[in-house]
């Protein structure tokens, strides 16, 4: 039986799972922490299908919106196939037991997202995320007790097992014993999530740190429009993170302004009319860094509160606890963060990278979403992904055979301790601290040639003291074999910045502010030997 190893346990990687014991295929799913830790539980506002109703919304149109969303780099046949796929992915979670919310006739309700024709995105109240994952989860639960799948959680990505171009499995350290692991399959499929601690301070996890995507980088895996960084317009700061303000709060008529002179500045709707604040994030994004200033505020507070109570309590709650704020009678302050990554590992059509038998689903991906993904089509994106990996998986896994890794093995493990042994002066989380300011810096917004090389420079010296970074043994080993992953994919997606001289979408270039045919496609980087290496997709090797 064809053995696939599936490396991360958010909604792509356990969906993945699913769907590969689904066809028959043994499947390991490996991650440091279970499902209910992962990224996609903080999901809020919804994913999107397009479901029989009488207001006109059409399969066609969810393509359209996703392909002018995200500035027409998406590849056409890809964005199909995601939006054709969307009304059997609502109907398959409901049969594995989400409760979505429903009319009183029973049909699924569906809100308003940005950059969007209809009402298209179908929540569970304001917690969709965790709800979808509670019921994969479950499914998960039941095929691991057929046997199909084994979850094994304590296992932090080191390096993919790569010979001849294919790859064989994966070199994990394992959190509890403190020893490297190998575990080979027929298959790998990458489901890490996003970059997001790249930046430090984001809606979204640390463990959401980029690093698998930076290693098998370093590995020859190509990467794609690391550029297209989709800064969310509303979130609030609080001690630990930035908090999403949901879209579901303007889905539901929330109305950005600021004040001037005692008055109340309604700069969405003054530029765009009323829908003007359903415009898309980074229409968004760009308005309030237009108005100079660093909050903006979000008012939802013509709704009652049991009116707000019933269509986005989470919303409530967050304001209420984390900044005591009462939204029934108080605006939100808010300003845009680091929320979501439309760059990643390059895949074409049928999940593959270009090592063979390497594929990667979710956040972590870099398909469907072009320039600007839009709300509630990266969970739907997550799980469609999965589906076609699963797919393909059935029709065509090889047997790889058994192999020695042992050098491989060892390789690892004197890594790790040449960095133990390492002069201390700097503590690791020192360089990963100034590496976040560097970037929201340097690779903020609004970007431009200058800053993106200060950024490089920036980087380029960090590398250069990572030899004498101090790694204690009362840290976790993950720290200290990450590091120079985490650097080089901060030095990629600054060079993929620098590299598209145009502004598109999410990436807006003050020096080069106009959209430009030049570059109307994916830019690919590629690792060799030290040289990062930038092209544009021209002949659609990858999404078309
Ligand atoms: C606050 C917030 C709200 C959002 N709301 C919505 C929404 O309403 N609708 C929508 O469509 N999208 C939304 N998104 C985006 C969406 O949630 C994510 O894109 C999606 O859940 C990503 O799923 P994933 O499976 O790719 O990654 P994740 O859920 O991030 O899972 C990644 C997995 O990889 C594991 N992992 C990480 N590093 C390693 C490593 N080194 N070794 C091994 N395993 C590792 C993690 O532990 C985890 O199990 C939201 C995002 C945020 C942050």
């Amino acid at each position: 039986m064809k053995k696939v190893l599936v490396i991360g346990s958010g909604i792509s990687g356990i969906t993945c799972a699913i769907e590969c014991a689904y066809k028959g295929i043994k499947v390991v799913l490996v991650s440091p922490y279970p499902s209910e830790r992962a990224q996609s539980v903080l999901a809020a506002g919804g994913i999107n299908a397009v479901l029989p109703g009488p207001d006109g919304d059409s399969i066609e149109s969810h393509i359209e919106d996703t392909l002018k969303g995200g500035c027409f780099v998406a590849g056409k046949d890809a964005v199909r196939g995601l939006c054709e796929d969307a009304p059997d992915i609502i109907r398959w979670l409901e049969t594995l037991g989400t409760v979505f919310s429903t009319e009183e006739d029973g049909t699924i309700k569906r809100r308003a997202f940005g950059g969007q024709s209809y009402k298209r995105t179908c929540y569970c109240g304001s917690s969709t995320g965790k709800q979808i994952v509670t019921a994969l989860v479950m499914e998960a639960r039941r095929l691991e007790g057929a046997g199909h799948i084994e979850r094994i959680y304590g296992l932090w990505f080191h390096s993919a097992l790569i010979r001849d171009g294919k790859c064989h499995g994966a070199i994990f350290h394992n959190g509890n014993s403190g020893c490297f692991e190998i575990l080979t399959a027929d298959s790998v499929v990458m489901a890490t999530g996003g970059q997001n601690a790249l930046f430090g301070k984001t809606t979204g996890s640390t463990l959401c740190d980029g690093y698998s995507a930076g290693r098998l980088f370093l590995q020859g895996v190509d990467l794609k429009n690391l550029e297209f960084i989709q800064y969310h317009p509303t979130t609030i700061e609080t001690a630990q993170k930035r908090m999403l303000i949901s879209e579901a709060v303007r889905g539901e008529g929330g109305r950005l302004y600021y004040e001037e002179g005692g008055r109340r500045i309604y700069f969405m709707e003054d530029r765009f009319g009323p829908g003007g604040n359903l415009k898309s994030r980074d229409v968004c994004t760009r308005c309030i860094e237009e108005t100079g200033r660093d909050t903006v505020y979000l008012d939802i507070s013509f709704l009652s509160k049991e009116e707000i109570m019933k269509r986005i309590p989470e919303v409530y709650e967050l304001c209420m606890k984390y900044r005591g704020i009462d939204i029934s009678r108080q605006s939100i302050p808010v300003s845009p963060s680091v929320h979501f990554f439309m760059g990643g590992i390059a895949v074409n059509n049928k999940h593959e990278t270009n090592i063979r038998n390497l594929f990667a689903v979710g956040e972590c991906a870099s398909i469907y979403h072009g320039a600007n993904r839009l709300g509630g089509n990266s969970l739907l994106s997550a799980i469609h992904g999965a589906r076609v990996v699963a797919a393909s998986l059935k029709n065509g896994t090889e047997d790889t055979g058994a192999e020695d890794f042992s050098a491989e093995l060892k390789s690892a493990k004197d890594e790790l301790a040449s960095k133990r042994n390492t002069a201390s002066q700097f503590p690791v989380m020192y360089i990963r601290d100034l590496l976040a300011e560097s970037m929201k810096q340097n690779l903020g917004i609004v970007r431009n040639a200058d800053r993106l090389k200060a950024g490089i420079d920036d980087v380029d010296y960090y590398m250069s003291i990572a030899d004498k970074i101090r790694y204690d043994e009362s840290e976790p080993a993950y720290l200290a074999y990450s590091l120079d992953a985490i650097l080089t994919l901060a030095r990629a997606t600054l060079v993929c910045a620098l590299y598209r001289q145009e502004s598109r979408g999410s990436h807006l270039r003050s020096d080069h502010p106009d959209t430009s045919d030049e570059y109307d496609t994916s830019a690919i980087i590629s690792y060799d030997g030290g040289r990062y290496t930038t092209c544009l997709d021209r002949e659609g090797r990858y999404e078309h």
